[in-house]
Order: structure tokens, then C-alpha cells, then sequence
């Protein structure tokens, strides 16, 4: 006992773990300092998608939560996928209750990008959720058309953009099934919307979405 508890401060000396909103220590199990904690909204944000879908995601796209998103996916701290997921877990039980999913699936990037950043993030926070609801998570569509970034473009820009951009690479495995659609941040909802509207040529029972931070101005 004495031996385990010394190999854990040890490790926590050599790993020590920070909150990835402001990089204070913060203990193996949490996944935020008290302070950020704080910041986090009680109920989460829940809006719809292009198309009729729900999603719901536990953080405003603002100040930290903003930052430590972008260190995410550009900064190269893929260990943050590991403190993100608890958030998704707690907003799926408050926002969807007893809806039983199948599951999991995440927005699809072009090869091309993922090749640039060397991983999709919605992946990672995917395969994190996926331990946490011991559900499976499976790539069921594909990016196959490059597009330009969605930011800065307008509304109807945004939607043209995507037409068609996404394909069902796994049709059986959608056919009458529960799914949960990830992704990093919804902003107005277009690439949820259109991945939805594919993934709906096949099928499935039911699709809500899931993210990250949401862009709703709600406050
Ligand atoms: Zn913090």
C-alpha cells in the first residue's frame, strides 16, 4: 500500500497534471481547477441543427474554454482530449437522459487536413467519450471533397461549401441504429447539419449531436 501510494506522488511530481483551461495543477482525477469549474455553465448549451437535430454541447466557445480548444488542436496538446471528455459525458446524461446509443461518431476531416495536423480532434475526444459511455466509436462517413474553413463565410456560404462534401463509407452499420454525432465546436451548425443529412441517406433510428463548445450566443 505504502509503495503504491509513493509510486502515485511520484508520478504525479514527474506527470504532474494541469487544468487545460488555465494550467493550474489540478489533481490525476479532475478535470478542471476549482476556479474554471466555476465558469463552466450549470446546464450546458442546447440549440438545434440544420435539418431538425439536437445538440448539445457543455461550454461557450469564450475566453479559456476558447484558448484551450485552440492549444488542442493546434498546440499540439492531445492529453486534453482525456479532461474534455468527462464534460461531454455529464452534458450527454443531462441533455439526452435515457436515450440509449448505439454509437459514437465524429465529424470526418479531409485526408489532406488530417495529414497537415496529424489527427482529427473530434476523433480523439470521440475514442475519450467512447471509454467513458463504453460505447464503441466507428468513422461511418468520410470527407472526400476539399473545402474552404467555414469561418468568415456567411450563412449560405457556409451550406454551399459542404454540399456534398461528406459520403457513408459504412452504410450497414448506420442502417436502424442510435447515433451520437461529435464534434469540436458548432458555430451555426451547417457541418453537423450536412453530415447528419448524409448519414440520414442510410437510415439510422435516430442522430443527435454533441460537441465541445457551442458559438450560441445564449448569455
Ligand atoms: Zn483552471
Amino acid at each position: 500500500m505504502a509503495e503504491k501510494l509513493n509510486c502515485g506522488f511520484l508520478h504525479s511530481l514527474l506527470y504532474p497534471v494541469r487544468c487545460p483551461y488555465c494550467n493550474k495543477l489540478i489533481e490525476r482525477h479532475e478535470y478542471a481547477c476549482k476556479d474554471c469549474l466555476r465558469d463552466i455553465p450549470e446546464n450546458g448549451i442546447e440549440q438545434g441543427v440544420l435539418g431538425g437535430y439536437r445538440c448539445c454541447s457543455p461550454l461557450p466557445y469564450t475566453g479559456n474554454f476558447k484558448k484551450a480548444m485552440l492549444r488542442f488542436k493546434l498546440g499540439g496538446k492531445r492529453r486534453y482530449a482525456k479532461r474534455f471528455a468527462p464534460l461531454l459525458y455529464k452534458q450527454i446524461k443531462e441533455s439526452y437522459e435515457d436515450t440509449v446509443f448505439d454509437y459514437i461518431t465524429f465529424v470526418p476531416m479531409h485526408k489532406v487536413n488530417i495529414r497537415q495536423r496529424g489527427f482529427n480532434q473530434s476523433e480523439l475526444l470521440a475514442l475519450e467519450l467512447s471509454n467513458l459511455m463504453k460505447i464503441p466509436y466507428f468513422k461511418v462517413i468520410e470527407k472526400d471533397k476539399m473545402t474552404h474553413a467555414q469561418h468568415g463565410l456567411k450563412l449560405d456560404q457556409r451550406r454551399t461549401n459542404l454540399k456534398g462534401a461528406f459520403k457513408v463509407i459504412d452504410k450497414q452499420k448506420i442502417d436502424g441504429r442510435s447515433i451520437l454525432l461529435l464534434d469540436d465546436i458548432i458555430t451555426t451548425g451547417s457541418t453537423l447539419g450536412e453530415c447528419a443529412k448524409t448519414l440520414q441517406k442510410a437510415k439510422p433510428s435516430y442522430i443527435c449531436c454533441v460537441t465541445l463548445l457551442s458559438v450560441a450566443n445564449l448569455y
